[in-house]
């Protein structure tokens, strides 16, 4: 037997690593894996070059529990290690490659830490175990070697009379850890981070159930059988040629990604370059509900088929976090930290590369199918709008797909809206004014009123809307969006010229006054309007400015500009062409016109959804009063 000192400056780092990465303890089986899956391939290779003239047959790799000893196996049928490559592989190169682990994640601890905590390798055993042993038997004609160390920088070598080839590597675990012994976990940890690798991973045995002989009795059990228990599928779909593929295996695959959800995606797209970075991947849009934190993280992120972590954050868009599926590259650097990350040029790569693919599908979709465009379109328009807000590349395309649906559910793109309103839609300075409705129900009878005139009402209803009105407006020289029950019948659309009013000047002067009397204290604009005779006496209207921007502040903006709530104002439109208006002009006594007044405005404000509490309850017991 042989002993030695392994050569590092920190006299030991066990304890370093047990510090730094306190919450991820668990990574270590990830590790060991890999390290028994690239030991696997790299055999594959050297027998398929014919460098190693060995079978290959089918190896697989093993995790064992032996919990009365308190001990994990692993072991892979791999190209294994000679003494003198256990020397340099573990003892140099594995503790030097932690060593430079804690210095670099030592800097990063401030910061949101290391993807993964990828890079640790073979040391990140010694997280979980107080002893760690390599059993290891080269596929050359080396004898097999027995490797053993407790995490100080001493171990011990010696001959072991492993026949077969490969590594098993044994944990003694630590009392701490002990967690790790429990089956159930075992088979978390390879369900969240092994699930796809390329070997096959075996755990355990299952009970599989065999056809019944012929001739066998009903009553009698079906026979069965101990097999292999293995966990993972090594050729999941990304790793496969989209034209292998058929839309059925796209399904099947979200449903091995996501057991537990029931709904289908809508769409997939399947991401595959290897030029000038190398990634690989399948993204899903899923049915969307206007409720954005709960969506996040469920792109699941792998390097060579090995999990890494489910928050993409920095590698995909932000509005593209919304989507669900894989992404594989290696050549996302994971031992930095996230700021490092952001700052990557290679990454940066990536994230427009993927902005790109999903809007080019996205348009081939919509040129394809527009039909089926159009009928996913409140399921994905969220990302889109949120994706046209905050990129700028993404902006441009989607404007040739993305869709305004209107109140009578047909849609049209930006440039067909365009073209079919120009000549009806104009207010005094040639801008374009786009009617829409935030909600069908409360805005009923502004909507009703501006289809009366022939306009185009726009259904815009989702929570990021306005902030989108607000980029197209700007993005746009003469646009601007306002919605149903804004100020437009004033400001923003051309008057009705060949509406006559019925009323005289004077007239008009005198109701007004009469009117300010009486709601002097409500805060309206009054404006006499000459409308035709069936639009209501009184319209209430808000300034669009002011609306969006008490929404915006509602929308978490709070305290935006130092305000603190913004100040409610209010147009009230007197169509002094409705034979009501004429009536409360032409009323003999001031109490009679009071009522009639204050009836109609309570009228203008319930359709405005503006009355409420005991004003409501008034309102409805004074028009019971009436008709009695
Ligand atoms: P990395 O895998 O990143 O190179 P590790 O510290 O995990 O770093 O491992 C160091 C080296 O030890 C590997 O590069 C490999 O040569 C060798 N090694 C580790 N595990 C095995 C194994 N199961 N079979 C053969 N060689 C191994």
């Amino acid at each position: 037997m042989a002993t030695g000192k392994i050569n590092v400056s920190v006299e030991n780092i066990f304890p370093l690593i047990k510090k730094f990465l306190y919450s991820d303890h668990e990574i270590f089986l990830r590790e060991l894996i890999s390290n028994a899956t690239d030991a696997t391939l790299k055999l594959k290779h050297l027998t398929s070059i014919g460098e190693a003239k060995v079978d290959y047959g089918n190896p697989m790799i093993e995790v064992k529990i032996d919990k009365e000893a308190k001990k994990i196996r692993i072991t892979d049928q791999g190209i294994g290690m000679t003494e003198e490559e256990v020397k340099k592989y573990i003892n140099e190169v594995a503790f030097s490659g932690a060593e430079e682990f804690i210095d670099k994640y030592k800097d990063a601890e401030k910061d949101s830490g290391i993807i993964g905590h990828f890079g640790l390798g073979f040391y990140s055993a010694f997280m979980v175990a107080e002893k760690v042993e390599i059993i290891s038997k080269s596929f050359t004609d080396a004898p097999a070697i027995h490797w053993s160390c407790d995490g100080s920088p001493e171990f011990t070598i010696e001959k072991a009379d492993k026949k077969d080839r490969g590594t098993e590597i044994i944990l003694s675990i630590a009392e701490d850890s002990i967690e790790f012994l429990e089956d159930n976990k075992i088979s978390e940890l390879l369900t969240k981070y092994n699930k796809f690798m390329p070997i096959p991973i075996k755990f355990g045995t299952k009970t599989e159930t065999l056809p019944k002989p012929e001739g066998a009795k009903e009553e009698d059990p079906a026979p069965t059988k101990e097999v292999d228990n293995i966990i993972n599928n090594p050729h999941p779909a990304w790793t496969k040629k989209p034209s292998d593929l058929k839309e059925d295996d796209y399904k099947n695959f979200y449903r091995e990604l996501y057991p537990m959800q029931f709904e289908e995606p809508l769409f997939h797209i399947h991401l595959n370059v290897d030029y000038p970075f190398n990634l690989t991947g399948i993204l899903y849009f899923p049915k969307l509900t206007n409720d954005l934190s709960i969506q996040k993280d469920k792109i699941q992120l792998y390097q060579n088929q090995v999990f890494v972590t489910d928050n993409v954050e920095g590698i995909v868009p932000e509005f593209l976090t919304m989507l669900r599926g894989v992404i594989d590259s290696p050549d996302i650097p994971l031992n930095v930290s996230r700021s490092y990350l952001q700052a990557d040029g290679a990454v940066k790569k990536i994230s427009s590369y993927i902005t790109r693919k999903v809007a080019d599908k996205l348009s081939s979709l919509f040129k394809n199918n527009r039909e089926d465009f159009e009928a996913k379109w409140n399921d994905i328009k969220i990302v889109i709008e949120y994706g046209m807000l905050s990129e700028d590349k993404f902006f441009e395309k989607a404007n040739q797909f993305a869709l305004y649906p209107t109140v009578d559910g047909k849609f049209y793109t930006y440039a067909e809206l365009e073209e079919k309103v120009k000549d009806t839609q104009t207010d005094k300075d040639d801008k374009l004014v786009l009617l829409y409705a935030s909600d069908k129900e409360q805005q009923h009878s502004y909507i009703e009123a501006a289809k009366a005139k022939g306009y185009e009402v726009l259904l815009l209803d989702s929570p990021i809307v306005s902030h989108l009105m607000q980029k197209l407006e700007t993005s746009k020289e003469k646009l601007s969006f306002a919605r149903v029950d804004a100020d437009h019948l004033d400001n923003l659309i051309k008057k009705d010229e060949t509406q006559i009013s019925k009323l005289s000047d004077e007239e008009k002067e005198k109701l007004k006054t009469n009117i300010e009397e009486v709601l002097s204290d409500k805060g309206y604009t009054i404006q006499m309007e000459a409308m035709d005779s069936d639009s209501s006496p009184f319209i209430i209207t808000e300034p669009e400015f002011m609306r969006r921007m008490k929404e915006m502040q509602q929308n978490g903006g709070g305290g935006m500009f130092g305000m603190g709530s913004m100040p409610e104002m209010y147009n009230l439109i007197v169509n002094t062409n409705n034979t009501l208006i004429g009536e409360i002009l032409n009323t003999k006594t001031a109490k009679k016109r009071e009522r009639l007044i204050n009836q109609s405005l309570d009228l203008a404000r319930l359709s405005k959804g503006l009355l409420k509490g005991e004003e409501l309850t008034n309102f409805i017991n004074r028009s019971y009063d009436m008709i009695k």
